[in-house]
């Protein structure tokens, strides 16, 4: 392989009438970060002229040279730039001045092909825009640029939808319509199907009357949190689906209950605001999962205490946060065992006993509770909203640094692969 071979196949640049130089690298400082150079000259005898196409001659003459500086991928973590004499040409059919052209960047361009595709596969990657700009020690914009040449625009396919669906929110970027932008997944797969940018109701109407009727109708369940425009919403255009309340959001309705009531008598109850304070999350703890034998030394009570022992305690303060602990956790149980019966049981004959907090969830899952049974009926794989929840919070991550909302959506839609990469 000869000097010149070795470079362009180090640099991966895919022409062989770039000729580098005899010392083709040097190293400069660029936007006060240490750079590579690498000097090569662009020539090779062109069919025609490139302004009046008449066909090479000895009327169209070289004319001199002109330099452009081509950010190309990096190399060992350095950034890297090509220094590219391109051969200009006089033609004397026409009077005019023509540059060679090479297929590494596009014409007045100065960001090789080869780093917009490095640029676009990191965009797949769960990293913000801001990273991928400095990754590549190129502007913001030009990120956003390059993803929005590279892939094609994601457009869901209105004659379809999946039978099983999960609706869910998140906060959207500032300049979002409204607060909060709006997703929805596939439940038994996890993929997403589209994300919203304003959950309000008309504009969730509007955008789901684009699908056809067919693919709404074989819509058979869909998972929601307590959000009640989704009802009225489902029962229009949904009109054969059952809806599901998603069990995560029932128990979180009862443990924050819960933890209002426990910083209630907190507040109340000076001599013991530390201990209540110090093991809140004692009280959430799943249960069956207390330390009954482990004895540990704990300052705040300056004794020897099991897990059970500090329950035991703390809600001996108060009757009221006894009863709701009680109900928290048997609410847990009934979830978890599918204990439908047991559960609406349990709210009516616990009612009167419970802490004003409690009382408000109890009357919030009455009115749901049709939908509350439909989530013990249905077994949706919790692993896969699970899913979902988390990867909304790394969408989340990512948004930092979004003002727009179409190319935040883009990139979600990207890290999904859902948007896919433009077949050249
Ligand atoms: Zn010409």
């Amino acid at each position: 392989m000869s000097h010149n071979d070795s470079i362009i196949n180090l640099l991966n640049l895919k022409d062989k009438n770039i000729i580098f130089d005899e010392n083709f690298y040097s190293e400069g400082i660029v936007k006060g970060v240490k750079s590579k150079f690498f000097h090569g000259t662009l020539t090779y005898r062109p069919r025609a002229c490139y302004s009046c196409g008449h066909v090479l001659d000895d009327k169209i003459i070289k004319h001199g040279f002109k330099t452009s500086t081509i950010k190309i991928p990096h190399i060992s973590g350095f950034n890297a730039y090509l220094k590219l004499r391109k051969q200009r040409y006089f033609c004397k059919h026409c009077n005019s001045t023509f540059t060679l052209k090479t297929n590494i960047v596009d014409r007045h361009c100065f960001i090789s092909n080869n780093t917009k595709l490095a640029i676009a596969l990191n965009a797949k990657e769960k990293i913000s825009e801001k990273d991928i700009a400095r990754n590549h020690n190129v502007s913001h914009s030009t990120v956003n640029r390059v993803i929005d040449s590279f892939y094609d625009l994601y457009k869901p396919n209105f004659n379809y939808l999946p039978k099983h669906l999960c609706f869910d929110e998140f906060k959207s970027v500032k300049s979002a319509a409204g607060a909060m932008s709006f997703i929805f997944c596939d439940s038994e797969t996890g993929r997403i199907v589209d994300i919203v940018e304003d959950r309000r109701l008309h504009v969730l109407k509007d955008y789901f009357l684009q699908y056809s009727k067919a693919a709404r109708y074989s819509v058979k369940t869909i998972v929601i949190d307590m959000y009640s425009p989704y009802l009225s919403l489902i029962k229009d255009i949904f009109p054969k689906a059952k809806i599901i309340i998603d069990k995560f959001h029932i128990i979180q309705l009862f443990s924050r209950a819960l933890n209002k009531t426990r910083v209630e008598v907190m507040n109340r109850d000076k001599k013991n605001y530390n201990k209540l304070k110090k093991y809140w999350k004692l009280l959430l703890k799943d249960n069956t999962r207390v330390d009954h034998i482990n004895y540990r030394y704990h300052r705040s009570f300056r004794n020897q205490m099991r897990e059970i022992d500090i329950i035991n305690y703390l809600l001996d303060l108060d009757p009221k946060l006894k009863a709701s602990y009680k109900l928290y956790h048997y609410v847990r149980f009934c979830i978890k065992n599918k204990e439908f019966d047991l559960l609406k049981t349990a709210l009516d004959d616990n009612f009167n006993i419970v802490s004003d907090y409690m009382k408000t969830s109890i009357k919030t899952i009455r009115k749901y509770i049709d939908y509350v049974s439909n989530a013990l009926k249905y077994d949706y794989n919790n692993g896969v909203l699970e899913g979902i929840n988390n990867k909304i919070k790394v969408i989340k991550r990512i948004a930092f640094g979004f003002r727009c909302f179409y190319h935040f959506r883009n990139r979600i839609l990207i890290t999904q692969s859902l948007a896919k990469l433009k077949t050249a």
